[in-house]
């Protein structure tokens, strides 16, 4: 069975009572983790705000040290980097026997939240930056994939990072999340997942004034001007929506195609979604798209899909579950596409997480950047074109964290990331990245 880390400690719930982490595949168990409580929650947070102190005064050298030494992911190198890095300013005062300066501080315990479908890097996202910055964590990772995370955070720890600096707590959000949200010692909580739950987050953090970073939900919409490349772009599209079973933040969510190339565009993506993308156990050989996450997972697409469907949109490759034997325990679908999809259906207004894909059909660039523009999402976003204008003109417009040309959802350690509108405020990655476990203060030194 797997543990909590809490206090330098690998521990089991007090209660004894455990969750059941499934393969999505044929739903057999893979292992088990404990299901924390408030006292584990607060054990965890107790730790991390007596581990605090110590951690932020230690030199950036020496925090970097031990956060390199693990070298799991390129965050982790690119945070650690940061670490002896941290400096503030001279700021000449108008009075002359005086001078100010800025310092950058930790926030304090920070708690992390992360989602399943990306369970190592939105962990990464978080806790590097929160450690190079001196800030203890506190993190929950989603309870049906916690297993590679315990593991990871286990290994970053066994470098010798001081007990309470880095601890987990595993549980269902509904019943953990919030006693981790409104404990009085927690500063700052980063939090990565449904929009819902994030508003949740939100008010419940309102109440002691803790701050707040929100990586939430998305509809990713990708423009295709008349002059695109248009076996790039469907090239493109396929990764962007059935990667990971359509199951990512950034992704290819809704398309809207210019006239002009709407037909030869249609028919070369279902063709791609019908032959370069065979379902399966994604442990075996020659499979590209595994299962859904869960079967509630599967059957929200679904009913998105039948929605779609039973307003008028026309099925151009997949719309059911694949047949056979072996697809009959895992939560698996048929990459999907649909076109006439009407402009209020769910797979327009809703986020679709999973292998199905709307197409639109656009009049101009107006006309794409309005309707991509009429959604409550705002990450990330796309325009394929040869001609700059409108390249730059989609870059300024489009209503996203993310602007891609003639590209798509790649988000890089450089580039600050992080949602507009309903998908959240606060970056990831890039310099930026650090600004959300740093509290800049000011001091004034007269002499
Ligand atoms: P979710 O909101 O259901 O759960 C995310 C985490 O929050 C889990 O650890 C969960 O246990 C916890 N949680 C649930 N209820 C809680 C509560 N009341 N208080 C505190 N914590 C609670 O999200 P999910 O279904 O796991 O993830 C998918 C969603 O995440 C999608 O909407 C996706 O777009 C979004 N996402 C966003 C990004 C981004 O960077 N913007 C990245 C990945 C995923």
């Amino acid at each position: 069975m797997a543990t909590m880390l809490i206090d330098g400690q690998t521990v089991g719930a007090q209660t004894g009572k455990t969750i059941e982490v499934r393969n999505p595949a044929n739903g057999e168990i893979v292992d088990t983790i404990p299901k924390g409580s408030a006292s584990e929650v607060d054990a965890a947070v107790e730790a991390a705000a007596k581990a605090l102190p110590a951690w932020a005064s230690l030199s950036g050298t020496k925090r970097a040290a031990f956060i390199e030494a693990t070298r799991v992911a390129e965050n982790l190198e690119f945070f650690a980097g940061f670490a002896d890095k941290l400096r503030g300013d001279y700021v000449p005062l108008e009075d002359q026997n005086k001078f100010g300066l800025t310092m950058r501080r930790p926030v304090g315990v920070v708690v992390a939240i992360t989602p399943w479908n990306f369970p190592l890097t939105l962990m990464a996202n978080k806790v590097c930056p929160a450690l190079a910055a001196g800030c203890t964590v506190v993190l929950k990772p989603a309870s049906t994939t916690p297993l590679a995370t315990q593991k990871t955070i286990e290994i970053i720890n066994s470098v010798g990072i001081p007990a309470g600096v880095l601890n987990t707590v595993h549980g269902p959000g509904a019943e953990i999340g919030d006693a981790l949200v409104s404990h009085p010692k927690v500063n700052k909580i980063a939090f990565t997942g449904q929009t819902e739950t994030g508003k949740r987050i939100m008010k419940l953090a309102a109440e002691n004034v803790t701050r707040v970073t929100l990586e939430l939900g998305g509809s990713d919409p990708m423009i295709v001007c008349d002059d695109a490349d248009i076996r790039r772009a469907t090239a493109a599209t396929a990764i962007g929506r059935f990667f990971n079973a359509g199951q990512a933040c950034l992704a290819v969510k809704r398309v809207y195609l210019f006239e002009q190339i709407a037909e030869e565009f249609m028919t070369k993506i279902a063709d791609r979604a019908r032959k370069e993308w065979p379902v399966g156990d994604g442990l075996k050989e020659g499979v590209k798209m595994g299962p859904l996450h869960t079967e509630r997972q599967r059957a929200e697409v679904e009913s998105q899909v039948a929605d779609a469907v039973k307003r008028g949109a026309k099925v151009l490759a997949g719309g059911k579950r694949p047949e056979g034997k072996e697809f009959e325990k895992g939560w698996y679908m048929e990459a999907t596409v649909l076109r006439d999809v009407p402009e209020d259906s769910r797979m327009a207004t809703e986020e679709v997480f999973g292998p199905a894909l709307p197409i639109f059909i656009v009049k101009d660039l107006d006309d794409a950047i309005a309707k991509a523009n009429a959604s409550v999402y705002g990450l990330g976003s796309s325009i394929w074109t040869k001609d700059l204008a409108k390249a730059r003109k989609a870059a300024e417009l489009l209503e996203a964290g993310y602007t891609w040309i003639n590209d798509i959802q790649v988000a890089y350690d450089q580039l600050p990331f992080g949602g507009t509108k309903q998908s959240g405020f606060g970056k990831e990655h890039g310099i930026e990245g650090l600004d959300g476990y740093l509290e800049k203060k000011s001091v004034v030194l007269a002499y």
